[in-house]
């Protein structure tokens, strides 16, 4: 039995919640610090609910650099750049670009997938042991390629046909007939049956009304801000008070990389700001499958009875602020794609900031300071990835000697 420890975990989005309930039930006691007044209202707010275990390929990959050039001339662009006198932000794009070949693609390809299917075990897990009320399913998941070639690779790439089934334009409106309309102008589609889709937000809310039963779990409402304590510890800080604590978790998102500046840490973190509508429609219009336009870059995820729609990925934005041209053009796409599933006018917007590093690959791992571990930077695959994160993250906890 491993030993008891107390730990703070800081940041309640879906890691830093996914972390304390991977502890909680390890035995451990738990603090979660999180300074707003409530719990997963920053990137894990409005996201395209996709639990996406298959498609894990990082967003860095050979020819995405001259995609992205083309893509930039077109309002309703993927991908938009705002270049900054920013060194964060070069350093950052200078790393993207050195992973975009498909030798590092495939790699960190295979380590998102591995992290990613340890995730789905572990949700499975907690859901059997009681954790609901999130709009879990598991509807599998819909690629849809316009591009024959992008296609072509993609059909290459598969490692498992019974996971990932290579589908014809008429196998894929078969699949998902709420987008038959797009066949004519598909080349294919791959199709992973176990893919799931959930409310990140509820989620968050499941997790934090669990872990309020435990009597070793406490949630404090603050700032955290971290230090440098005696002999290579470092110490949180949350309204002017130390916190006592043997371990610390760092799950802030974004804001991690300023956090740990005072430790003398640099993070390869960078906010890729993307935006989602949320459709009340007609449930008897809404697709039951969860899919990927990945020519566009846009997913639809039924909610419930809703439809969750996500995009774009805007380098270079100064904060979460909705950009109103980015969402009408988002609005366009999504109505041009799927016109039955209106009223588009009525969408819920929202923009978010994904904690990203270069490669795609998030860092869940130990510190050079001896009580504390990351567990940031998840980028577009931070609910997928959120539960095998925090069983590794629980992992290493376990390795490390009181
Ligand atoms: C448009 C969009 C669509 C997406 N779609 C998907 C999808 O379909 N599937 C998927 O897997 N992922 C998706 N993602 C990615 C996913 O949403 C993120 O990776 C994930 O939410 C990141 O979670 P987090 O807990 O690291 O960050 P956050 O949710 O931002 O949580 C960090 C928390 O730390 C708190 N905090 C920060 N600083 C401090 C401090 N000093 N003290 C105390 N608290 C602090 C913040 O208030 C916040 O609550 C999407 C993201 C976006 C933007």
């Amino acid at each position: 039995m491993p030993a008891k420890r107390t730990i703070t975990v800081v940041g309640g989005g879906v890691i830093g919640l996914t972390t304390a309930y991977a502890l909680i039930r390890a035995g451990h006691s738990v603090t979660l610090v999180e300074q707003e007044e409530h719990v997963g209202e920053q990137a894990s707010f409005g996201n395209g609910g996709q639990l996406s275990y298959r498609y894990v390929r990082p967003l860095a990959d050979a020819g995405v650099p001259l995609e992205a050039l083309s893509w930039m001339v077109r309002p309703d662009s993927p991908i938009s750049l705002r270049l900054r006198l920013d060194w964060k932000q070069w350093r950052w794009l200078t790393d993207f670009l050195l992973a975009c070949n498909a030798r590092t693609n495939s790699a960190n390809a295979a380590r998102l997938l591995k992290l990613a299917l340890q995730s789905q075990l572990a949700l499975h897990q907690w859901r059997q042991d009681g954790l609901a009320d999130f709009l879990w399913r598991k509807p599998g998941k819909l690629v849809a390629y316009r591009n024959a070639q992008k296609f072509s690779k993609a059909a290459k790439n598969v490692k498992n046909p019974q996971q990932e089934q290579v589908l014809t334009p008429a196998d894929c409106a078969r699949v998902e007939p709420a987008f038959a309309g797009l066949s004519p102008t598909l080349a294919g589609g791959i199709f992973s049956p176990d893919d799931e889709v959930a409310d990140c937000y509820l989620f968050c809310q499941s997790l934090l009304k669990s872990l309020q039963n435990s009597k070793e779990f406490r949630l404090i409402n603050g700032v955290a801000t971290l230090e440098a304590g005696q002999a290579g510890a470092c110490q949180v800080r949350v309204n002017g008070a130390l916190l006592p604590t043997d371990l610390v978790v760092l799950a802030a998102g974004l804001a991690s990389r300023t956090l740990v500046q005072p430790l003398g840490l640099t993070l390869p973190l960078y906010g890729l700001k993307g935006y989602s509508l949320t459709v009340e429609a007609d449930p008897v219009l809404l697709p039951d499958v969860s899919v990927t336009d990945y020519d566009n870059r846009v997913v639809y995820a039924r909610l419930g009875e809703r439809l969750r729609i996500a995009a774009m990925v805007d380098i270079g934005a100064l904060n979460a602020s909705p950009d109103p041209q980015r969402i009408a053009s988002l609005r366009h796409l999504a109505e041009e794609t799927l016109p039955a599933a209106g009223p588009y006018a009525s969408a819920v917007t929202w923009a978010g900031m994904r904690p990203a590093t270069p490669t795609g690959v998030p860092l869940v791992e130990r510190t050079q300071w001896r009580n504390l571990l990351l567990n940031v930077g998840h980028g577009a695959l931070g609910f997928t990835l959120s539960c095998g994160a925090a069983v590794t993250i629980r992992d290493l906890v376990e390795e490390m000697q009181p």
